[in-house]
């Protein structure tokens, strides 16, 4: 499956700004989880919490009643540039003659190599592999003397999707790419802000939303108050869509959209488009449940829960792993016998990368003995690779790019095998159609790529 680059977090004119990161960071631990930071200020200065591995795990050795500020940012990671070494945890710091700033990035910038060059040329000394850091020496080299004047004019450089936040001296700010390609919603908690890659991840420290963080604009929390202005006027949306299908928590409204209602009405696209006869509607869980329902409403055939996830699988059980190795997608998906044996089976996925995984999920349900199996995927074939902040593997891994249709079928061994189609994606999407980056199934990408510099740009 692919992988969400990364979540951020921010907290503004709270004193437990530190503590209320965490838990927001928590409730986006889906968008990363293999690192994660914090960073924040009080009187005594800027101070820094950083980790690898789970929110909840780090937290086991840290006294957060120590840890005091005002103001907080935070960020959990999912590698998509730099390696997994500690030096690449986000939020990065640097002291600057225009005053301390941290930062923390969520998406990938397409012309981190370029800028890079030209900074190294100016005597820039990178400290990490991550492209965020090209954005501190950006604003470190900038003309301007003002920090939130250098800030606008290092955003006017870059390209590529990016949601940031910084935590200077004075506050916090938040900035978005110009086509709103990731999400930044803005919420607020009595007289405090917070900013966050989703919404639902401000209900646990119990805020409210108020709105989301436009394309090509920034937003500044300082002296008590908020003020915003947009960086650039080339605004050309360009939203992710697969924040909508898969990423972003089933609970979240991103780019204006309640993200379970979506993927159910994916799934009753999907139906209308490939209507069959069939005993039960089952899903891929949890990325196909909503689609699998919004399928069953719409075909008239009953939803029902015919595989169960075991939600306790941990990076440490490779062991067991190597045990059930001829088909370990059994340590995390076991059939429900009753509901699937003799049964015509639908099972809906959100979308299929490498296409390995749907091929072990499809031999679980034989080995429950199903009659017959037609896989739904609630997307269109996955082709391209993303170049804005998503981790995706070379597109020669890609299974809808090795094989058609009819190939890919037999590969996953399957009676029946139907994609939702752009077209009814897009009438999903209905007025708001032009508003998504759709390149990983068209290969449009909406700001030129140069594909062949892919790994200069992921260096
Ligand atoms: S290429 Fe695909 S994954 Fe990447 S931003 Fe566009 S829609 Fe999202």
């Amino acid at each position: 499956m692919l992988s969400e680059d990364c979540g951020i977090f921010g907290v503004y004119n709270h004193s437990d700004s530190v503590s209320l990161t965490f838990l927001g960071l928590h409730s986006l631990q889906h968008r990363g989880q293999e690192s994660l930071g914090v960073v924040y200020h009080n009187r005594n200065g800027f101070k820094q919490l950083k980790g690898m591995g789970l929110v909840n795990q780090f937290l086991k050795n840290i006294d957060l009643s120590r840890h005091r500020g005002r103001v907080a940012i935070g960020h959990t990671r999912y590698s998509t540039t730099g390696s997994s070494s500690s030096s690449n945890i986000q939020p990065l710091l640097i002291n600057s003659y225009k005053g301390l700033i941290g930062v923390a990035h969520n998406g990938n910038l397409i012309n981190a190599k370029m800028l890079k060059d030209n900074l190294r040329q100016k005597g820039a000394i990178f400290q990490t592999a991550l492209d965020s850091e090209v954005i501190l020496h950006l604003i470190a080299h900038s003309r301007e003397k003002d920090l939130k004047k250098a800030i606008i004019a290092s955003l006017k450089k870059i390209r590529g999707g990016f949601a940031f936040l910084f935590i200077t001296e004075k506050g916090l700010c938040a900035a978005r790419d110009p086509m709103g390609n990731r999400p930044l919603c803005l919420g607020k908690k009595g007289k405090s802000y917070i900013v966050s890659s989703e919404d639902s991840a401000l209900k646990i420290v119990q805020a409210h939303s108020i709105r989301e963080i436009q394309p090509g604009e920034i937003v500044f929390l300082e002296d008590d108050r908020i003020t915003s202005a947009f960086f650039t006027t080339a605004i050309q949306k360009a939203h992710c869509i697969f924040e909508l299908i898969y990423f972003a928590r089933p609970d979240s409204t991103l780019f204006g959209l309640p993200v379970n209602q979506f993927r159910e009405e994916c799934g009753k696209q999907l139906a209308r488009d490939s209507s069959l006869q069939a005993d039960v509607v089952i899903a891929v869980p949890d990325s196909g449940n909503y689609a699998a329902l919004g399928f069953s409403r719409e075909s008239g055939i009953p939803f029902e829960m015919g595989l169960v996830r075991n939600h306790y699988i941990g990076r440490t059980f490779i062991q067991a792993k190597q045990l059930v190795r001829e088909n370990d997608a059994r340590l995390k998906l076991m059939p429900v016998e009753n509901i699937l044996k003799n049964k015509k089976v639908v099972i809906v996925d959100d979308s299929i990368v490498r296409g390995t995984t749907s091929r072990k999920i499809v031999k679980i349900l034989r080995e429950a003995r199903v009659k017959e199996v037609h896989f739904r995927i609630a997307s269109p074939p996955y082709l391209h690779p993303c170049y804005y902040g998503i981790d995706t593997p070379d597109e020669n891994e890609f299974i809808a790019h090795r094989m058609d249709i009819s190939g890919i079928r037999k590969f996953l061994q399957v009676d029946s095998l139907h994609y939702l189609s752009m077209n009814g994606l897009k009438q999903v999407l209905g007025e708001r159609k032009n508003d998504f980056c759709f390149a990983c199934f068209n290969g449009r990408y909406p700001q030129k790529v140069k594909i062949k510099l892919k790994k200069e740009i992921l260096e």
